[in-house]
């Protein structure tokens, strides 16, 4: 269900501008805006998904080329000594953006447990 009002389905139709820095046939990587580590990437399918379970149960393989995306920019950007993978899912756990995105983290140490 693609939706006229979300922030997201207007970076994949170039609506809004964004720095992207990969793409693929199934998904769009840009950096954040407000980015937390010297790599922050947001991955996103092109079809419009509320969460990261919602995109499994409707395009298991898709879920597969977020992953396979955030792998290519993390090779892109050097983060060879590592990286973070996140899908914040729910209010409670700070998802702002109700279309699913993979935020890849990395360029420096990360504290564990997370905030
Ligand atoms: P969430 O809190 O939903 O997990 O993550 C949403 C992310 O989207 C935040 O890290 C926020 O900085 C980012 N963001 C919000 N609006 C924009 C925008 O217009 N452009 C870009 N590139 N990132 C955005
Ligand atoms: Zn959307």
């Amino acid at each position: 269900m693609p939706t006229d009002d979300c922030l997201f389905c207007k970076i994949v139709a170039g609506e809004i501008p964004a720095d992207v820095v990969h793409e693929t046939e199934t998904t769009v990587a840009f950096r954040d805006i407000e980015p937390q580590a010297p790599t922050h990437v947001l991955v996103i399918p092109r079809s419009h998904r509320a969460n990261a379970a919602e995109l499994a149960e409707t395009e298991p393989s898709v879920l597969v080329d977020l992953v396979e995306s955030a792998k290519a920019v993390a090779d892109k950007d050097g983060l060879d000594e590592g990286y973070r993978m996140v899908f914040n899912t729910g209010a409670q756990a700070h998802q702002t953006v109700f279309h699913v995105h993979l935020h890849l983290l990395g360029g420096r140490p990360m504290g564990w447990p997370p905030g």
